[in-house]
C-alpha cells in the first residue's frame, strides 16, 4: 500500500550497499584526506567509486574508491584551475539530462537507487555497456542525499570531460591518486590513462 511519503521525491535515504566500500563491505567511515569520521548525522561528504569491467573475463573490478568530507572536497576544488572548473560546469549544463533525472527521482513508489545510476548522466550509456564508469554519491552521515547525485559517469563521458581539464588540473588529480591510493603502478597508469578521477 502506498503511503503519502512514497509519492514525495526522496531527499535522504539510507546509503545503498552499491556505495559501500568494496574493500570492507561496510559504509565508508573516514575521509580519505583528513580522516574525519563521516557517519555522524550532519557530516557531509561525497563518495566516488571507479569501476573497470573486463567483459571477456566476466570480471568487474573496483579501480579505486574513496569518501571525502565536504571541507576537503572544497579545498581540492580550489586547487583546480578556475578555467577547468568552468568548462566542466558548462559541459554538465549542456549534457546532463536533468529533466529525465527529475522524472526518475519523482517516480512514485519505493526509491530504486540502482535505477538512478543505470545510465550515464551525460550521454545515457547503459551501465552494462560501459567498460569503465564512476559512481558518485553525496552523503550526510549514514544517509545518501538525493538530488543531482547519485549518478554514473561512463568512461566515454569521462574521456570528454578530461579533455576540458588544464594541465595544472590534471597534475593536481594525478597527485591525489599518487598520494592516497596504494595502487600498483599498472593500475595507476590505467586510471590516469582512462581519466577515471573526477571530482
Ligand atoms: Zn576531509
Amino acid at each position: 500500500m502506498d503511503t503519502a511519503d512514497n509519492n514525495q521525491m526522496p531527499n535522504n535515504i539510507p546509503l545503498p550497499p552499491q556505495f559501500y566500500s568494496y574493500a570492507t563491505g561496510q559504509p565508508f567511515d573516514t575521509c580519505v584526506i583528513c580522516q574525519t569520521y563521516l557517519l555522524l548525522p550532519g557530516t557531509q561528504y561525497m563518495i566516488e567509486k571507479a569501476i573497470i569491467r573486463y567483459p571477456e573475463a566476466g570480471i568487474t573490478d573496483v579501480a579505486f574508491e574513496y569518501a571525502m568530507c565536504l571541507p576537503c572536497s572544497e579545498k581540492m576544488r580550489q586547487s583546480l584551475s578556475t578555467d577547468s572548473l568552468a568548462r566542466i560546469e558548462s559541459y554538465f549544463r549542456e549534457h546532463a539530462n536533468l529533466a529525465g533525472r527529475q522524472e526518475l527521482l519523482q517516480r512514485p513508489g519505493k526509491p530504486e537507487p540502482k535505477e538512478w545510476v543505470a545510465t550515464c548522466l551525460l550521454n545515457n550509456t547503459p551501465i552494462e555497456e560501459a567498460a569503465e564508469y564512476q559512481l558518485i554519491a553525496q552523503c550526510d552521515g549514514p544517509n545518501m542525499v538525493v538530488g543531482l547525485a547519485p549518478y554514473m559517469i561512463s568512461g566515454r563521458a569521462a574521456d570528454e570531460l578530461s579533455e576540458l581539464l588544464s594541465a595544472q588540473t590534471k597534475e593536481v588529480l594525478d597527485d591525489f591518486i599518487d598520494e592516497h591510493f596504494g595502487l600498483p603502478p599498472e593500475l595507476k597508469a590505467l586510471i590516469k590513462e582512462k581519466n577515471l578521477l573526477l571530482l
